[in-house]
């Protein structure tokens, strides 16, 4: 008899029926003998028409309010999925987060968890129910609602099997494991039957979102076993691991992507030291996070700077930038929100030189620019014009025939 931590994303609770058919699979579990906590999302589509109607009220809603209200999502598909288990004659419970005290920090929208008390899960799982908890949502030290930002639910899940050290963590969802890349992109992709921590947090960052980031980090840090799976259809899914040796060795395990990005140039910078302080500084003071950097040498005494932020701090960006060319009198600033990141990931890069060129190569060959590029020990990162996108994760995918199982593996 194991525990076991399930969570159910938006679209595995998105009508009725799909909570009753929730409820059958929560229901064998624990009639196999298992202890089950349940956490669920919103059902499909909730938060976004949640986060819509507020910015029918106010652009930037107010932190705190805007948690009160997307955190009902949550609190409909725990007593819908309560309900239906009671109804098959299997006793639940359902709870909110802060019922069950997950203790977050204040940061509204992207609140972190700080500590759960888990002693009321387990008194309800020591009188024989199924604990049922809203993802996505915490309380702080005053007692108000938080939530974890967007897609948050995975990283309830995660922190709850750690605190009570679970046997495994499930994250039931609309695919059957973690793809080499998005299969609704590529249909050619394929399965993983396993991936390590540190790939699928570099895939998870890098703009895969099958699952949030921190959910990643939790898990690896606290070695909670995670595996993602259908709520659809059976089978093994992907289990994320440790590294261990008897694991595939492919050079590249994924393509992750993002369309979440945008870039800004300002040229004709005067060349001197802390030029990209004086540039980076003012960003920084905004609370924009900058993620990659380019800055060209200098012929004429002057310099060109690129940096890319997420697209929703576009904006602010621009005209905290228009602001610094005044200043630093630059010749102009320019900037497009029409561009997306592509990355390849895979703990077999560190012992293998020629995996970017082959990239380099093969978006060449299709004609597509590189903008920018980044990399480090497990990843390869360029930016390219938007509508390169697929085109470009298709041509990479198909290149390092991602589509086909590493050599040398057994098959398992
Ligand atoms: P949920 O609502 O269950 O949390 P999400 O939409 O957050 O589901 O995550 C599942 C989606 O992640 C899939 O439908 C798929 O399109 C997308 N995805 C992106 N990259 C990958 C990948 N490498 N492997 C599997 N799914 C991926
Ligand atoms: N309902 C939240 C969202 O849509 C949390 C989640 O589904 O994980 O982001
Ligand atoms: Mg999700």
């Amino acid at each position: 008899m194991a525990l076991i931590v399930q969570k159910y994303g938006g679209t595995s609770v998105g009508t009725v029926e799909r909570i009753q058919a929730v409820a059958d699979k929560v229901a064998r579990f624990r009639q196999q003998g298992h202890d089950v906590v349940v956490v669920v999302s919103a059902m499909s589509g909730e938060t976004n028409r949640l986060v819509d109607l507020a910015k029918q009220i106010r652009e930037q809603p107010v932190g705190r309010e805007l948690d009160v209200l997307l955190s009902t999502g949550e609190q409909v598909t725990i007593a819908l999925l309560a309900m239906a288990l009671e109804q098959k004659g299997c006793p639940a419970r359902s709870y909110t987060g802060a019922q069950v005290h997950i203790l977050t920090d204040s940061a509204h929208n992207k609140a972190r968890i700080r500590d759960i008390d888990d002693q009321r899960i387990r008194n309800s799982l020591a009188r024989g129910r199924v604990v049922v908890v809203a993802g996505f949502q915490g309380v702080d030290e005053h007692g108000d609602i938080t939530t974890l930002g967007r897609g948050g639910s995975d990283t309830t899940a995660v922190a709850l099997a750690a605190a009570l050290k679970a046997d495994e963590c499930q994250i039931y969802t609309d695919v059957d494991g973690v793809y080499t890349t998005d299969p609704r992109v590529v249909a050619e992709a394929r399965k993983l039957d396993r991936i390590t921590f540190e790939e699928m947090l570099e895939m998870a960052s890098l703009g895969s979102k099958v699952l949030q980031i921190r959910s990643v980090e939790f898990a690896g840090k606290y070695n909670v076993p995670l595996r993602v799976l259908s709520s659809f259809s059976e089978g093994e899914g992907t289990l994320i691991s440790i590294e261990d040796e008897k694991m595939e060795q492919a050079l590249i395990s994924g393509i992750a992507f993002s369309r979440d990005e945008a870039q800004l140039t300002i040229t004709g910078v005067p060349d001197q030291p802390g030029v990209a302080y004086n540039i980076l500084g003012p960003i920084a003071d905004a609370n924009i996070e900058v993620d990659m950097i380019v800055q060209n040498v200098g012929a004429d005494g002057t310099t060109d700077f690129t940096f890319t932020v997420h697209r929703n701090d576009y904006a602010r960006a621009l005209e905290v930038m228009q602001d610094t060319a005044r200043r630093v009198e630059a010749r102009e600033v320019s900037g497009d929100n029409h561009i997306a990141k592509i990355s390849l990931v895979g703990v077999g890069m560190r012992s293998h030189a020629g995996i970017a060129s082959k990239m380099f190569e093969t978006l060449a060959k299709e004609g597509i620019n590189i903008r920018m590029i980044s990399t480090s020990e497990i990843k390869v990162s360029v930016v390219v014009d938007e509508k390169y996108l697929e085109l470009g994760v298709r041509s990479l995918h198909d290149a390092f025939e991602l589509d086909q199982e590493p050599a040398g593996k057994s098959g398992n």
